[in-house]
């Protein structure tokens, strides 16, 4: 695959650059820098979501009907590359990734119009109810139940492990509508207008770096529109299954492992080895960056086959599930080497030196902030969005016919 840049390409990047150092301001890229976590500080996240927004450009990957840009796979690309390197904050994407699409694929006209333009203007936050205690990777034994009264359904059960509930205005959610033959069979699709509508009670959960990005969710007779079902009654498992590729394989991947990695060479360079010289000229983790490298180089490969289907307006199917795993395995071998290149400067808990206009002395360089805070939160990547190893078992199916 040739990947080199065209003179058109090598002008839409002066442009994204441009725009970059006009736009992006000094404490969105102090969001950015100090992501300890999936996401940058989700509020920071939203406001430059608003920003892009303004400009068309908060939704690379949608067609241009319903207010995305209309890019080319090396455009997104160009785009997501030149975002990372410049420190924006990564923008919490559960509606342009996740419910945008299956709206597009599944929604009725009334429903592309009531949610799709607020999803692109960064105006409406949704949150994902899948999982539930009991109900992960066998995400079809779920029992959140929904039983229809007059034009509502009623909701009662709980969600778990729900990313960002406390900053979501609206939720996209999987109920049980029926308890008839196969569990896949009784499932439905639904969307919650507001967090705080009656009976839904969101309670923290604090990740092992000490952060708060995921939640657990109560539903005690909450009431939804019927209206707001999106595909028919007992099909939702079809609407979730769609979502799941996007999840899984809609996003660029490697732009901000390239950027981790330069990260760490630069600390190498500057840090001293345990013998003498510098880190960077010790044999065995110079030749772990350089693994490293290779890793990414050959997800780079299979993101663009990717991000080329989705810009032809096809969906990823399974080759999203090996983006995944490699994706996913990657970043923890970066977050590894992070670690490792600060030694002790890792260490340190200073979760207050993460918050936006922190000016207080730290014990650590700014790179040190985050290292343990991403290798701990990290650990996670291999058990969301499906774990690796369902993954697999996804590609011995779908991809090899085991
Ligand atoms: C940080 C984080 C954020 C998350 N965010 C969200 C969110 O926003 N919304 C949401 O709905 N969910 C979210 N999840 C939930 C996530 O999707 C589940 O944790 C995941 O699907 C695994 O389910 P489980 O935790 O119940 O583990 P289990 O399903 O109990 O799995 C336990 C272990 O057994 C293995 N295993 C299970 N079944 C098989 C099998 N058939 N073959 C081989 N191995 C198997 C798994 O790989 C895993 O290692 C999040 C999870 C985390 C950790």
């Amino acid at each position: 695959m040739d990947l080199s840049l065209s003179p058109q390409d090598l002008a839409f990047r002066d442009e994204v650059r441009d725009f970059l150092d006009h736009n992006l301001s000094e404490d969105l890229r102090e969001a950015g820098r100090k992501t300890g976590g999936v996401f940058a500080d989700i509020a920071a996240g939203v406001r430059w979501h608003k920003v892009l927004a303004k400009r068309g450009w908060s939704a690379p990957s949608w067609p241009k009907e319903h207010g995305g840009t209309g890019w080319s796979a090396t455009e997104r690309y160009i785009f997501a590359r030149e975002c990372t390197m410049a420190d924006a904050p990564r923008i919490f994407s559960m509606g342009l990734r996740m419910v945008g699409p299956v709206i597009m694929r599944y929604g009725t006209p009334e429903q592309k119009a009531k949610y799709l333009p607020s999803i692109v203007a960064g105006d409406s936050v949704f949150c994902q109810g899948y999982s539930e205690p009991g109900s992960g990777s066998d995400l079809a034994s779920l029992r959140t139940r929904a039983v229809r009264d007059g034009d509502d359904y009623v909701i009662d059960g709980t969600k778990i492990w729900t990313t960002g509930a406390h900053v979501a205005d609206r939720m996209f959610c999987l109920v049980r509508t029926s308890t008839e033959g196969k569990p896949q069979d009784g499932i439905s699709f639904v969307l919650i207008d507001s967090m705080t509508t009656p009976g839904l009670t969101v309670k923290p959960i604090l990740t092992l770096a000490g952060d708060h990005e995921v939640n657990q969710v109560f539903f005690d007779n909450v009431r939804t529109p019927v209206a707001n079902r999106i595909g028919p009654e007992n099909a939702g498992w079809s609407v979730a299954k769609y979502l799941l590729e996007f999840e899984r394989g809609g996003d660029a991947y490697t732009p901000n492992l390239h950027a981790r990695l330069e990260d760490i060479r630069r600390i190498a360079r500057e840090e001293a080895a345990d013998g003498s010289g510098r880190l960077i000229e010790e044999r065995s983790f110079a030749e772990r960056l350089a693994e490293a490298e290779m890793d990414i180089q050959a997800l780079e490969m299979i993101e663009m086959q990717v991000l080329s289907d989705l810009s032809k307006g096809r969906n990823p199917g399974a080759v999203s599930s090996s983006m995944k795993i490699r994706g996913s395995e990657t970043l923890q071998k970066i977050d590894h080497l992070g670690v490792e290149a600060l030694g002790w400067y890792a260490a340190p808990f200073e979760p207050e030196a993460r918050l936006i206009g922190h000016n207080e002395p730290t014990v650590t360089p700014e790179a040190g902030l985050t290292a343990m805070p991403l290798y701990l939160n990290n650990r996670a990547s291999t058990i969301y969005a499906g774990s690796n190893e369902i993954q697999r078992n996804i590609i011995a199916k779908a991809m090899l016919g085991l």
